[in-house]
């Protein structure tokens, strides 16, 4: 038998081992151990999660319809609830798109719309540095794969000329902003790509982009103009959108074909009605929340310039990473800028490279200039 617990002393032992913090969470602040702290690990990027007045208002317009904590089954089954496809249909409009097909999370999207996509004769390329759960999703799908160094679309284009014809189809796979590092792909370049090759097909994860960029929020393919050229637009509801669940906008026939052959879909209960509800109420207000969108993308600056050269000249967005190094000198920084009131963690590998140990600052819409000077001014002490 394995020794759980050796495997677990040489996690310590290498500063590698995690564990789930005991929080409480007071709008932008966190509570840990008695100290309260800035929360700057948070996802909720516009401060919607956290916003009493908006879950006043949602209580007050919820029809009793929506007021259910259970779907009880499967959509495919009984679980299908006309939210649902109101929500969908939200969606599929605000985007300009044909189809939307929701999801339980990011995490059930990315590993389950690839390998219900994909057999023996495709191929996915896929961006060095994407999320586990596309790795999981690609992994799952035992499909033949190879990554392209990050962002560079000339190893790219070579892997698709040594490739692409021995194919029936191939899929290009990145994020918009990525995860760790809040660099941005070009993805109208990916765009150019794929058009070069008739079966070709481009997946983007904007997990960390809808909400936060675009004019009305939806994501950097809005931003950079191209939302009608990506075949598979996959965005979750838990970051800015202050809720749960995912989405992906494809095309009619693509919804269906998932909805008949996704298994995460197809074998899971479907979210509660009134986190659906909650979804649409927020997605709603989308292209209202331009304030927190500008003021976000102002201390995202201010940030990423005042760590220039210590991992802030890589970041493009709200996610900014401030590269240290070792694992125990990065874990040493967090504790002190913690105790200094600023909630900021560790990111060590296998999450990261080796020897890139950093701390990820991930800002959010309601934290303020002067927030963001105190802690330039901790980091440099
Ligand atoms: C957070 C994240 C996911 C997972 O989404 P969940 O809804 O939290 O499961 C997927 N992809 C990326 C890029 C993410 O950052």
């Amino acid at each position: 038998m394995k020794n759980y617990n050796n495997i677990l002393e040489k996690l310590r032992a290498s500063g590698s081992l995690r564990s789930l913090p005991d929080v409480v969470h007071r709008g932008k602040w966190i509570e840990k151990e008695g100290q309260v702290m800035l929360n700057l690990s948070s996802n909720d990027y516009l401060g919607l999660a956290s916003r009493q007045d908006l879950r006043n208002e949602f209580i007050g317009q919820l029809q009793e319809n929506d007021l259910l904590f259970s779907s009880s089954s499967s959509r495919l089954l009984t679980g299908n609830f006309p939210i649902y496809t109101e929500l969908e249909e939200l969606i599929a409009d605000r985007f300009g798109r044909e189809a939307a097909l929701l999801f339980n999370s990011g995490y059930h999207a990315n590993t389950g719309v690839l390998p219900a996509l994909t057999d023996k004769q495709s191929l996915i390329l896929a961006d060095k540095l994407v999320h586990a759960s596309i790795i999981d999703g690609i992994l799952l799908s035992g499909t033949p794969y190879q990554r392209y160094r990050h962002n560079d679309y000339g190893h790219l284009k070579q892997l698709l000329t040594k490739y692409a014809h021995e194919y029936e189809q191939v899929i290009i796979v990145t994020e918009s902003i990525f995860s760790m590092d809040g660099d941005v792909a070009d993805l109208r370049s990916l765009v150019s790509l794929k058009k070069t090759y008739p079966n070709i097909w481009l997946y983007v994860d904007e997990a960390h982009a809808i909400g936060v960029r675009g004019k009305n929020g939806l994501g950097i393919a809005e931003e950079q103009d191209c939302i009608r050229d990506i075949d598979f637009l996959v965005g979750t509801f838990g970051k800015a959108l202050g809720s749960m669940g995912a989405y992906l906008l494809c095309s009619r026939t693509i919804r269906e074909y998932l909805v008949n052959t996704m298994r995460p879909l197809i074998f899971s209960t479907a979210l509660p009605p009134v986190q659906i509800a909650w979804t649409k109420f927020l997605f709603e207000k989308l292209p209202d929340f331009t304030d927190e969108r500008h003021r976000l993308a102002v201390t995202s600056h201010t940030l990423s310039e005042a760590l220039k050269g210590q991992g802030g000249e890589i970041s493009a967005s709200h996610i900014i990473p401030f590269i240290i190094g070792e694992n125990e000198d990065c874990i040493l920084t967090s504790l002190h800028l913690q105790r200094k009131g600023f909630y900021c963690l560790p990111v060590r590998p296998p999450t990261v490279p080796k020897g890139t140990a950093r701390i990820r600052f991930s800002l959010t819409a309601d934290i303020t200039k002067e927030e963001i000077t105190e802690l330039i001014t901790n980091i440099g002490k």
